[in-house]
């Protein structure tokens, strides 16, 4: 069935167009590396690498990589041997593949999204921190993923998670895809890091480890795969997956940002970063004590090819997403989509592990996650499927007030700042 609807506005051609996928699913990666992996559209995530039932699909770890690629010769970069004989599993994993949109929605939710809801389909917003003060002080700002996941864990929910670490000792702050089976390797592995880390390539070792309900973090690129691998009915895959926790994200950062701008320009080396946070600026903390900020506008030339054309802000296909924005630094911002979701944080309430405030008593990030879910749709690009693009209208412009200097308050601790805060200026920076 296709239906084509009129561009809002008066906005110029291209059409969008909305084309719903029917009939027998016969497509495989000769068009997923048509419409996906050479358009710009793939982000990297790796579902369709773990999906793959003949293990031909590779994944470029490299700097400027982070996309899958064909291992076998014999019909070139573009083809697929066993696609020709009928094997679709990679696009039936594919979170950007035709009409994943409103497919992860209807799997979810029972609904396609109405215009309005520009983050996503949710149930409740709230603020929520860890009660456990060290679970707390290990996460980037709340705490709350990690204290799920080990809630999770305690209460058999899961046998493990596909989470992201450092490499080695971490001082070369490369990101890895890792499994955490414990309370310790959850707190091991907690902290936000600014490249890409495709947390699905974990999933080999949990299902090697014998571990058959696993949680996935990850940002909305990679927990929009689960709800699209089984409304496209990939089979066994799809369902060690029980639970989907994300995290916001306007972009990631390729890895020779380190070299190429923190250590040329600013004398950061990489071994000596303690821990980083983005709000408004690049923020670093070092092991001297010294707290060092860069510019959003300069980090821009880093970002990763993936996630130019990216549309979800708020990881809008996970049991639960989380984001530092807000006044409350101490808090994460904790949006429940599903009944699941619910379940859970409910009973982590009663069970006295997390303690919530409602999301109403910070509107401004409310307000931002908005606004910085409008700037990732708009990066959707008008050659794809629309869906990603249906927006309301923006809100009317209102008066700048004077934003303070980015250096007028005292040095902020390591521990007490997350991502976006007051909409000021420098969110505007987030934009590529
Ligand atoms: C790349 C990235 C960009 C982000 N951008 C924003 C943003 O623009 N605005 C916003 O409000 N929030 C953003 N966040 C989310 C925010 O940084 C926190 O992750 C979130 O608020 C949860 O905090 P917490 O204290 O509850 O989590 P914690 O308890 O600290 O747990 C964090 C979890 O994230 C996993 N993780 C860490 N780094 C990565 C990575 N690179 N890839 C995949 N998983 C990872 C860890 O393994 C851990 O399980 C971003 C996070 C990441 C990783
Ligand atoms: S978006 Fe993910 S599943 Fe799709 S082609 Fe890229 S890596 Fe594979
Ligand atoms: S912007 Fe974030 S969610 Fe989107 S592709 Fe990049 S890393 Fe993934």
């Amino acid at each position: 069935m296709t239906v084509t609807e009129a561009p809002a506005g008066d906005a110029p051609a291209p059409e969008p167009y909305f084309t719903r996928e029917a009939g027998r699913w016969t497509h495989q990666w000769k068009e997923l590396y048509e419409e996906v992996i050479t358009t710009g559209l793939c982000t990297g995530c790796s579902a369709c690498v773990i999906s793959c039932p003949h293990d031909v699909i590779g994944y470029e770890h490299q700097e400027g990589g982070y996309k899958p690629f064909h291992l076998e010769d014999e019909l070139g970069a573009s083809d697929c041997i066993h696609g020709q004989k009928g094997c679709t599993s990679c696009t039936r994993a594919c979170p950007r593949f035709r009409d994943w949109e409103p497919t992860a929605d209807e799997h979810l939710f029972g609904r396609d999204r109405e215009t309005e809801e520009i983050h996503g389909i949710a149930e409740q917003v709230l603020l929520v921190r860890a009660s456990d003060d060290h679970v707390h002080q290990t996460g980037q700002d709340g705490g709350l993923v990690s204290a799920i996941l080990i809630w999770l864990l305690d209460e058999g929910y899961i046998d493990g998670a596909l989470v992201s670490g450092l490499e080695g000792d971490g001082s070369t702050w490369k990101a890895k895809p890792m499994v955490a089976t414990t309370k310790d390797e959850v707190l091991a592995t907690a902290g936000s890091r600014y490249t890409y880390s495709a947390n699905w390539l974990a999933y080999d070792e949990a299902r090697e480890k014998g571990l058959e309900n696993l949680a996935l973090v990850g940002m909305g690129c990679q927990t929009s795969a689960s709800p699209v691998m089984w409304a496209r009915k990939i089979g066994k895959v799809g369902k060690p997956i029980k639970f989907n926790i994300g995290l916001l994200c306007s972009k990631t950062f390729d890895d020779r940002i380190f070299d190429e701008l923190f250590d040329a320009k600013y004398g950061i080396k990489r071994e000596t970063i303690k821990k980083m946070n983005i709000k408004g600026v690049f923020q670093i903390w070092t092991h001297d004590d010294e707290y060092h900020e860069v510019p959003l506008k300069e980090c821009h030339a880093w970002t990763r090819e993936g996630c130019m054309q990216c549309p979800d802000f708020a990881a809008e296909h996970a049991d639960i997403s989380t984001g530092g924005i807000g006044k409350f630094n101490d808090h994460t911002l904790t949006v429940v989509r599903t009944e699941l979701g619910r379940e859970v944080i409910t009973r982590m309430i009663k069970a006295g592990v997390i303690e919530v405030k409602p999301a109403e008593e910070d509107p401004a990030a409310l307000a931002l996650m908005d606004r910085l879910s409008r700037v990732s749709r708009n990066r959707w690009p008008d050659t794809a499927i629309g869906f990603p693009k249906r927006m309301p209208p923006p809100p009317p412009k209102k008066k700048k007030a004077a934003a303070p200097a980015a250096d007028a308050g005292p040095k902020p601790a390591p521990s007490d700042q997350p991502e976006g805060g007051e909409p000021t200026k420098a969110d505007a920076d987030l934009k590529p």
